[in-house]
């Protein structure tokens, strides 16, 4: 390891625990400062990216908004595109979309669907992963536009809250480069 890239210790320090938000009970996990500290945000793209190379990318495919940060950072630096998976209503053609549940009421997601050719392997890139619900609706997405989706890759796994369980059930492999008990 250069002594130019964190340690995935080192890099999990850099995470700020904000208790009780945004709701009781509820331990967020602010990559804030994480990606404020300039040889925290390198290492954690030179892992990712490490990742995304060992998982065949041919495209990285990021979910608004903090998946676009480490997505297209990782993207830049294997030299391959970026997909933005968006919220509804923000691009300007016509485009595919999933509905999917949140623990109240639903979500969408919109993608550009000329954006992937047949058979191309698409690695999803975010910040997190909780329960799986957004990378899920993100695979079948990108599936339904015809990508080959086999790989997700979290900066922070979540795995009491079994999203990389189910994502495995759905033949989507996950990798993170940290997790943290609890919810
Ligand atoms: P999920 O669909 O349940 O896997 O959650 C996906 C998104 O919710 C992640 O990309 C995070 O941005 C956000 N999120 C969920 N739980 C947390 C948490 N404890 N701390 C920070 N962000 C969270």
């Amino acid at each position: 390891m250069s002594n130019l890239t964190l340690s995935p210790d080192a890099l999990k320090a850099l995470v700020r625990t904000v208790p009780d938000f945004p709701e009781p009970g509820i331990q967020f996990r602010d990559i804030t400062t994480l990606i404020g500290h300039g040889k925290g945000l390198a290492a954690s793209v030179h892992y990712l990216s490490e990742l995304a190379k060992a998982n065949g990318a041919q495209k990285i495919a990021g979910m608004e908004a903090r998946g676009f940060i480490f997505g297209a950072a990782v993207a830049v630096h294997m030299g391959i595109g970026f997909l933005p998976v968006r919220k509804p209503g923000k691009l300007p053609i016509t485009t595919i979309g999933v509905d999917y549940a949140l623990e109240y009421g639903t979500d969408r997601l919109e993608i550009d669907p000329s954006a992937i050719s047949d058979g191309e392997r698409v690695v999803i890139v975010d910040d997190l992963i909780a329960t799986g619900g957004t990378a899920l609706a993100s695979a079948q997405l990108l599936r339904q536009a015809g990508a080959r989706v086999d790989h997700a890759i979290f900066v922070i796994d979540l795995p009491d809250l079994g999203g990389a369980e189910r994502l495995r059930e759905a033949n989507v492999d996950v990798c993170a480069l940290m997790s943290f008990e609890g919810e």
